[in-house]
């Protein structure tokens, strides 16, 4: 993860202006600030004026900045008292003006805090929606002029699944399946189909972290190949 994650909280006084109900949040919400300050001014500026606009979190390259509680709804999605405003997380992501290095890594952090998002809800994809969706606006403007949105998407699904464990490969499945008997035939063979100069490296003894049943493994696929 490469962003700081810290919190810079609205006021209960201005609830009454940004933040008046009460919230079980059911999905969340994509945009672009359309503006280059970072996340930090931005939630400055949010938390400090008096204007019916607000969201729940910034991200920049560097930091993800929550300014609305997730059980409190926010002004960000332009549909009144629809489930946008009513029912989304609002997440910024800044630097969307003139775009560049420092916007391409705060689009990937917030690629990474939506997949934190999702997995602490038990969420799926089906739950990211772009402030589009909800009123129509041109929004997250960078996102979708460069026709990325599904790509967007995708790269936070592939970032949800875990990592998948190396499989063995079939060889070595088949090398730890002999009998030790056969075991010691398989290293005398590697050790002369090394002598002959077919392998590079001996790998009649453990080479490197090279375990055992990846030795044997290999020297069933050169054998397979030399037969
Ligand atoms: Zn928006």
């Amino acid at each position: 993860m490469s962003y700081a994650l810290r919190q810079n909280i609205l006021s209960s006084s201005k609830y009454p202006i940004k933040s008046p109900y009460s919230m079980t949040p059911q999905f969340i919400t994509v945009h672009n600030t359309a503006n280059d300050a970072s996340a930090a001014n931005e939630v400055k500026y949010m938390i400090s004026n008096n204007n019916q606009v607000s969201y729940h979190v910034a991200v920049d390259d560097k930091e993800v900045i929550q300014a609305i509680p997730f059980n409190r709804n926010a002004w960000h999605c332009g549909d009144g008292t629809g489930n946008g405003n009513m029912k989304s997380i609002g997440v910024e992501i800044c630097y969307s003006k003139s775009g560049g290095m420092r916007y391409a890594l705060a689009e990937e952090n917030a690629v990474q805090y939506i997949v934190k998002l999702l997995k602490k809800y038990g969420w799926g994809i089906d739950r990211v929606k772009k402030h589009q969706d909800w009123n129509g606006k041109y929004c997250p403007h960078r996102i979708l002029s460069e026709n990325r949105w599904n790509s967007f998407l995708k790269r936070i699904e592939q970032a949800m699944k875990p990592a998948t464990p190396t499989q063995p490969k079939e060889e070595i499945k088949m090398a730890n399946s002999l009998t030790s008997t056969a075991k010691e035939d398989l290293r005398a063979l590697l050790k002369t189909t090394y002598q002959k100069g077919i392998l590079k490296v001996d790998h009649s003894g453990k080479v490197g972290s090279m375990t055992d049943g990846e030795a044997l493994g290999l020297l069933i696929s050169v054998v397979k190949r030399t037969l």
